[in-house]
């Protein structure tokens, strides 16, 4: 097995670059059937980067029935398990044999900086592997039962997948998405978000070249309000799987009622980061500056409320934004740049709003909250990273998800009070913890409600930890184990050896 790949890998870019990317359905690149067609773009430079065939409904219903066909009369789902982990093992060996091109075009698509695009990608080839680990061991039970009685669950796959990807990590949520669903043995409609469609459609290929039989992945850019919203009210869709925001998560669900589709929901969040004073100060400014700014905050996840004791506030926080003046912004290829650009225009003024409604309301912002010019990339669409402070728990910066760099900082004198404050939140997705006292970790972890609590951590998400969120965060849990449990059905098999026959009427 290769080596996890690192920074030195990219040496001169763009030479992976297609200049049209097609989308893909029963294995094979297509275009739009109508010939519709959009442009997709790097949005550090903010110019053009390529144009992709943009799905309509008439090409989501392909898709569907592609997925259906190979569901119902296909042989993936039908092969032993160890043969289609044998595949999902090649996919991951592929991805790795692909390297470059899926770092470079998830760079070039979505500005991220290229350390955070190849920790991601090596956590994508990672799911791969731990899907094709994990369904080789995956099984139902054998129950207690009356004298004579056999019971036992059979695992089924689900059927017809839809998947609704966002643009925040397009190659990770492909990964997150298709692993799972491919190893129960679905087939799955994939349609990624319209600002960053390229790298699904690179990992649509790369499934194929494993190995996965026609129809069984298939990928439709093309815009959520259309397509998307065709496949979660579809017949033929046994479940959709969307990442995404709040709102839309809610319109899905509603829509999927009609048909009672399965659904998984990983929505937004407003996770607290909480250092106590007892916390290794160093420790919980370098995890709490990768809380919020990795993937330039652009992360449900991302620690954007931070709760700080008032007996190290001050010390805490000089330290927090001399930091924070330190990130480097720059060319994301730079392996110096630790924060890339903002995905779009439209993301970077809903960001700088945040912070403009939060200054008129009474907020300071100690560093950040303006744009910034980069020098090579003077169209691109950059955002210092912001730290405020004066907050109230009523603005909007404080309550809404910001997806941004911007972290409010509020202060707090007891336990119970920043529990109960860190809950104030319709989101619960993840909360953060810095503490050496090993009780309050456990105690406070208990209380705070959030799917995924990170303890003196700065990481959320490795292939096997469940994540996903209480409240309006979501339904449901990806990246692990039980995940599988979410694209499968447990048939229950009930049978009778008995030696006398039963005549339960007695007629
Ligand atoms: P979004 O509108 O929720 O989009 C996510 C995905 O859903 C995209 O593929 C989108 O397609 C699709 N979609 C849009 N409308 C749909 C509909 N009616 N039916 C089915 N699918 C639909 O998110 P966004 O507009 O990209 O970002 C808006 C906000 O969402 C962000 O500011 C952030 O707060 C939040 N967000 C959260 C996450 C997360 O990981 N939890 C990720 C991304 C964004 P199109 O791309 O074609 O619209
Ligand atoms: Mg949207």
């Amino acid at each position: 097995m290769k080596e996890t790949v690192t920074n030195e890998l990219i040496t001169e870019v763009g030479t992976m670059k297609r200049d049209h990317y097609q989308m893909i359905i029963n294995g094979q690149r297509v275009e739009s059937v109508a010939n519709e067609v959009m442009d997709t773009y790097n949005p550090a430079k903010g110019e053009k980067l390529a144009t992709v065939a943009k799905a309509t409904r008439e090409d989501a219903e392909k898709a569907v029935q592609a997925a259906r066909e190979s569901f119902d009369h296909g042989k993936w789902r039908r092969w032993p398990v160890g043969r289609r982990a044998r595949v999902m093992n090649k996919i991951a060996e592929i991805m790795r044999d692909r390297f470059k091109e899926l770092v470079e075009m998830e760079v070039l698509n979505s500005g991220k900086s290229v350390g955070a695009a190849i920790a991601q990608i090596n956590q994508a080839v990672e799911d791969f592997e731990f899907y094709a680990g994990a369904i080789v061991g995956h099984r139902g039970t054998v129950n207690n039962m009356p004298y004579g009685f056999f019971n036992y669950t059979h695992k089924e796959p689900v059927g017809v997948c839809a998947q609704i990807i966002p643009w925040n990590y397009p190659v990770m949520m492909a990964a997150w998405k298709i692993a799972p669903a491919i190893a129960a043995g679905c087939s799955v409609v994939v349609k990624p978000a319209s600002l960053t469609p390229v790298t699904a459609i690179l990992i649509n290929e790369i499934c194929h070249e494993a190995g996965v039989p026609e129809g069984v992945v298939n990928t439709i850019p093309g815009s959520g309000a259309v397509v998307g919203d065709y496949l979660v009210e579809h017949e033929d869709v046994d479940k959709v799987a969307f990442t995404g925001s709040t709102p839309i998560g809610k319109d899905i669900m509603a829509k999927a009622s009609g048909t009672l589709k399965r659904i998984t929901l990983e929505l937004g969040g407003k996770s607290p980061n909480i250092v106590f004073e007892d916390a290794d100060i160093d420790a919980a400014v370098a995890g709490s500056l990768f809380g919020i700014y990795f993937n330039t905050g652009q992360s449900c996840e991302a620690r954007s409320r931070m709760f700080v004791h008032e007996s190290i506030y001050d010390k805490y926080l000089e330290k927090f934004v001399e930091k924070t003046k330190k990130l480097n912004l720059g060319d994301p290829f730079d392996k110096a740049t630790h924060v890339g650009s903002i995905i779009s225009r439209e993301q970077l003024e809903i960001i700088d709003g945040y912070v403009n409604s939060a200054v008129e309301d009474g907020a300071t912002v100690l560093t950040g909250g303006e744009e910034l010019t980069i020098e090579g990339h003077e169209n691109g669409h950059w955002y210092a990273p912001t730290v405020i402070v004066d907050v109230t728990p009523d603005m909007a910066a404080v309550r809404e998800e910001i997806f941004g760099p911007v972290v409010v900082v509020e202060k707090f004198s007891d336990e119970k009070d920043v529990v109960a404050r860190a809950n104030d939140s319709r989101y619960g997705l993840a909360a953060a913890i810095w503490t050496t006292d090993q009780g309050r970790a456990t105690r406070v972890s208990h209380q705070l409600e959030a799917g995924v609590v990170m303890v003196n951590s700065p990481f959320s998400a490795f292939p096997g930890t469940p994540f996903g969120g209480y409240k309006e965060s979501g339904i449901g849990r990806e990246l692990a184990v039980e995940s599988l449990d979410l694209y499968m059905e447990d048939k229950s098999v009930l049978s009778y050896y008995g030696s006398k026959p039963i005549n339960p009427f007695g007629v």
